[in-house]
């Protein structure tokens, strides 16, 4: 086989992987250089991923995505992790980098992308409610932190987690003023009253998630000049997103930091500027969106 033939191995790991769209967006924007690489789902098994990590060594591999439940078990697997991805504490992208297997976590660029540019909102010196402390609200608080919010406030159904999570971020989130707040309480309808910014990382709402068309807070919390952040994609009119526009409230779903995250996956491997119309384009037509 020449140069010019062999595809280069690229994808998404997890366990089960039943509706990743990652594919989806990922290989058109492969498509779209003429890069000869093929994206593909991966599911493997805790069991199975040291080995199937080892692999990516090998040159034919470009890079991974990581997700559920991979993504803190494959930091003891690679060379050296991004100071983003140490910081956080979860992996989301593989990628190469003189001869080392580097984790990187591209999940809070993408969550601040998103809020930037599709949300129109700076968290800048912004009051911020947080819902969730799993790992996606893990990496919400670092990009918070990072970009300069004052306040925040967490949530979490099971409120130790959300103790222990400000307790491990303490130094990343040195300048923020902190609190937990207990979930569907009378403190976290007064702190959503009181935030500029509300944000959802929990999987409560999703389609195929533990709690479908459920919303983490009551309607009656929204008002004019709030963002309210759903970082589920699926559906993509939540019903906490329905609550929050019938309160007047600018909303923003998951699907573009969805395309954010792996548009910087995409970069760390080809080196090459995302083409993020057409993989936005691609993932709203997977979710039919
Ligand atoms: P995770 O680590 O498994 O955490 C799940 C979170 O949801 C925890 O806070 C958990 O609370 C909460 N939760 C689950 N079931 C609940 C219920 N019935 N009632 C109340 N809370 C419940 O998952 P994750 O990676 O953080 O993902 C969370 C959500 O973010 C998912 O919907 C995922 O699709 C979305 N996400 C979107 C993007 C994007 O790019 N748009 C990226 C990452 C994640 P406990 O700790 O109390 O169990």
């Amino acid at each position: 086989m020449t140069a010019a033939q062999i595809v280069r191995k690229v994808g998404v790991t997890g366990y089960p992987l039943s509706h990743t769209i990652s594919p989806a967006f990922q290989q058109p924007a492969f498509d779209h250089y003429g890069i000869s690489a093929s994206y593909r789902p991966y599911p493997v098994t805790a069991e199975e991923l040291p080995e199937f990590i080892a692999k990516l060594h090998e040159a034919e591999w470009l890079g991974l995505n990581v997700t559920i439940p991979h993504k803190e078990a494959v930091i003891s697997l690679v060379d050296r992790c991004t100071p983003t991805a140490e910081t956080i504490g979860a992996v989301n992208t593989l990628f190469k980098e003189g001869g080392d297997l580097v984790g990187d976590n591209t999940d809070a660029h993408g969550f601040l992308t998103a809020l930037r540019t599709d949300g129109a909102t700076d968290p800048a010196g912004k009051r911020v409610l947080v819902l969730g402390a799993g790992g996606a609200g893990r990496a919400v608080l670092v990009a918070l932190a990072h970009a300069g919010a004052s306040h925040i406030t967490l949530a979490n159904r099971h409120r130790e987690r959300a103790e222990n999570l400000l307790d491990s971020l303490r130094a990343a989130l040195h300048a923020q003023e902190t609190a937990v707040a207990g979930w569907q309480s009378a403190e976290v309808q007064a702190a959503a009253t009181a935030a500029d910014i509300i944000v959802n990382s929990t999987a409560v709402g999703m389609a195929k998630g533990p709690a479908p068309d459920e919303s983490p807070l009551p309607p009656h919390v929204f008002r004019r000049d709030q963002t309210v952040f759903d970082l589920v994609y699926t559906p993509s009119r939540t019903r906490l997103l329905r609550f929050a526009q019938a309160g007047a409230a600018r909303t923003l779903d998951g699907l573009p930091m969805l395309v954010y995250q792996g548009a910087a996956a995409f970069e760390r491997w080809t080196g090459k500027p995302a083409p993020l119309k057409l993989m936005k384009a691609k993932a709203q037509a997977a979710l039919g969106a």
